[in-house]
């Protein structure tokens, strides 16, 4: 990984922890980096949690009283600002409670809720343009991988989304092969460098190499304490976006600590 990017570590809980399990898990996590005197910079790692909606005003609450280095987001939101859209969720609002991210284009909602990349680019530039940094997701199912190969569906899904973006965006792209998502059997650090560097050309291409540089590039796919240094030392990877393992704050505090144990 390039000196020059902060790893980032993402913890997407999905639909699990309400604001009561929400507020004891970020204060867990909180005390557990800081016992181990965790650096939340370049020598260390952010670390981010995506909570559900309903959780975001108590981490916000607890995050500002105590002051903790964990930084937060939405996994999801809306596309309009501000209406009649009856369930959806502004980004007016997720800045409101001092969001930092917010998750784009999971394969969960391209799947179950059918997001296509015409929205997902609408979705981007609402986040932008309420001051949120995207975390879009991009990956191949096992069929797209048999078909067209690891790299052409997720750099198709990656243009899309950034389809009338310019300059410099402040973005970040979490490599997430389908398969691999929620199945135990993670990319090998090949697999993700190779995709990693394909988006990271992909970037150069469309915003400068300058902008590529500085962009972070998640891997994303069963994850685990055990499997993080190895993918890490890949130049192009990032960091991770976690699912399962965020949501014991024992592994994912590992996970954040990787240089702890890269070598292992
Ligand atoms: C995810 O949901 O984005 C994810 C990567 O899940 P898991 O880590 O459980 O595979």
């Amino acid at each position: 990984m390039a000196v020059s990017r902060v790893p980032l570590i993402a913890g997407n809980w999905k639909m699990n922890l309400d604001h009561l399990q929400a507020i004891a898990t970020v204060q867990k996590l909180a005390w557990t980096l800081k016992d181990a005197n965790h650096d939340f910079d370049a020598k260390g790692s952010e670390v981010a949690v995506f909570p559900p909606f309903t959780d975001l005003r108590s981490v916000q609450t607890l995050v500002s009283a105590d002051k903790l280095d964990v930084v937060y987001g939405a996994q999801d939101v809306s596309e309009h600002d501000s209406g009649a859209y009856t369930g959806e969720i502004s980004g007016a609002f997720l800045k409101a409670l001092e969001c930092t991210y917010v998750i784009i284009g999971h394969s969960e909602r391209r799947t179950l809720h059918g997001e296509t990349d015409e929205q997902l680019a609408r979705k981007v530039a609402a986040a932008i343009r309420h001051g949120l940094v995207p975390v879009l997701c991009v990956g191949e199912t096992a069929e797209d991988l048999e078909q067209h190969g690891p790299s052409a569906v997720p750099v198709a899904q990656l243009r899309a989304a950034l389809e009338g973006l310019s300059g410099s965006p402040d973005i970040v792209v979490a490599y997430e092969p389908v398969w691999a998502i929620g199945s135990g059997q993670a990319a090998t650090p090949e697999q993700a460098e190779q995709v990693a560097a394909k988006l990271r050309e992909t970037l150069a291409e469309l915003f400068g190499q300058e902008t590529a540089d500085a962009t972070r590039i998640l891997y994303g796919g069963s994850v685990k304490a055990s499997n993080i240094a190895s993918l890490m030392r890949e130049p192009n990877v990032d960091g991770a976006l976690v699912g399962g393992a965020s949501l014991d704050v024992a592994e994912f505090a590992s996970i954040a600590r990787f240089q702890k144990h890269v070598g292992t």
